[in-house]
């Protein structure tokens, strides 16, 4: 567990260093690539601008099944055995076939850190390598040149190792979120689907034990959501308190580029019908991370590793496609036949397929976890 703020001024010593792997980026991505590393005895360097946990980078919302799975329930705070989906007309209770609970970030990132073996520095990733890739990859950041033959990029939307053009907001495919976490509880995972929020995209509020995680979310990048989350935060009678938010990819992207593996978020990995990035940013992370492993073993080499992550994440872009296009359809549906819909795919048949097949997406026996 990381007990030092974040290096600041002197502290912030030259860092220069040479490792097997290292990975850019501490949050869910880099932490379960890092996991899947520990027996192998290689030197891991993981990296990011924060201590890890620092820095609270969603709603933390995840079905339960994968926090058992990883042995993290040690950072739950509350379970839900129902969604209530509130439209203009209508809210609707779906009873989910399995359990969706929402944890402490810092604590779970502790716990996940905990299960790796690396060392952690405090740095500021500033670009990729050069191309062309070579044997050995340098990455420069704000305190010196690392250099190691395996790199990860889960440093988030920005693929910041990327050689593409920058992914510049609002001109990218990206959804923007923001939420705020005033004191209270509740028993109910609630979303909104309702225009006066948000146009394109939905309102939530997930409670956590000792507090309540309200936020909007626009799948349009030029809709501003601070106004809607204040007015969601009153209109449910919480004073807004303790924003935080980001952008968050909803199109899936190359898992490889120059020699790099991306993971997480900036692969696009975030699912693009709920913008659920975590469970996915372990998904990814253990697959890429089995693959460094077998590298760094000598039972393949680093192009075979590339190759072989780079078409599992590819075999699921079929799947992230066909959830964009009804991401662009759910907006265009008229309010009046929103609350019908909504009842009637509230249907427990209904529900159990659906919910079933959307866990099926990225669900912990697709990396052979419990
Ligand atoms: C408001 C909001 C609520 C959300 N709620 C949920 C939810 O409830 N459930 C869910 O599944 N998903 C949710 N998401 C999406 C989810 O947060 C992301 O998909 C998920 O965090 C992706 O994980 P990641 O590890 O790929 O990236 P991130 O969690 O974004 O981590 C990236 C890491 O890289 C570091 N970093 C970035 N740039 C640099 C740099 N240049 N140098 C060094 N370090 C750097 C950051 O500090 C961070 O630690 C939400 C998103 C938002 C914005």
């Amino acid at each position: 567990m990381p007990t030092r703020a974040t290096k600041r001024g002197t502290e912030r010593t030259p860092l220069e260093r040479d490792c097997d792997v290292l990975i850019c980026g501490a949050s869910f991505a880099g932490l379960a690539v890092a996991r899947e590393l520990a027996e192998t005895g290689a030197k891991v360097l993981l990296v990011d601008r924060y201590e890890i946990g620092e820095r609270q980078t969603s709603a933390c919302g995840i079905p339960t099944r994968w926090l058992e799975a990883l042995e993290l329930m040690g950072a739950h705070r509350q379970r839900f055995g129902e969604l209530v989906i509130h439209s203009p007309h209508v809210t609707a209770r779906y009873r989910l076939p399995w359990t969706f609970s929402t944890f402490d970030y810092r604590e779970l990132c502790a716990l996940l850190a905990g299960q790796g073996n690396f060392e952690f520095e405090t740095a500021k990733v500033e670009g990729p390598p050069p191309a062309p890739a070579q044997a050995t990859q340098v990455v420069r950041t704000d305190r010196g040149e690392i250099r190691a033959p395996l790199v990860v990029d889960a440093l988030g939307w920005r693929r910041v190792l990327g050689h593409g053009d920058p992914i510049q907001p609002p001109d990218s495919y990206l959804s923007r979120g923001l939420e705020v976490h005033p004191q209270g509880s509740g028993d109910d995972l609630e979303i909104w689907i309702d225009r006066r929020y948000v146009p394109a995209g939905y309102g939530w509020s997930f409670p956590a034990g000792d507090e309540l995680r309200i936020g909007v979310g626009s799948f349009e990048p030029r809709f501003h959501v601070k106004d809607p989350t204040v007015q969601l935060a009153r209109d449910l009678e919480r004073e807004p308190a303790g924003y935080q938010g980001n952008w968050i990819p909803h199109r899936i992207r190359e898992a490889t580029e120059s020699e790099i593996f991306f993971v997480g978020d900036s692969a696009g990995h975030c699912l693009p019908l709920t913008a659920e990035g975590i469970r996915t940013a372990f998904y990814f992370g253990i697959a890429c991370g089995r693959e460094l492993a077998d590298v760094v073993t000598g039972r393949q080499t680093r192009a075979a590793a590339l190759a072989r992550y780079g078409a599992f994440s590819a075999a699921h872009r079929q799947q992230f496609e066909w959830m964009l296009r009804v991401q662009r359809l759910i907006p265009r549906v008229p309010p009046r036949v929103l609350g019908p819909a909504l009842t009637a795919m509230s249907a427990k048949r209904f529900v159990d397929w659906s919910f079933n097949h959307y866990l099926g997406l990225a669900h912990p026996a697709g990396v052979r976890l419990a």
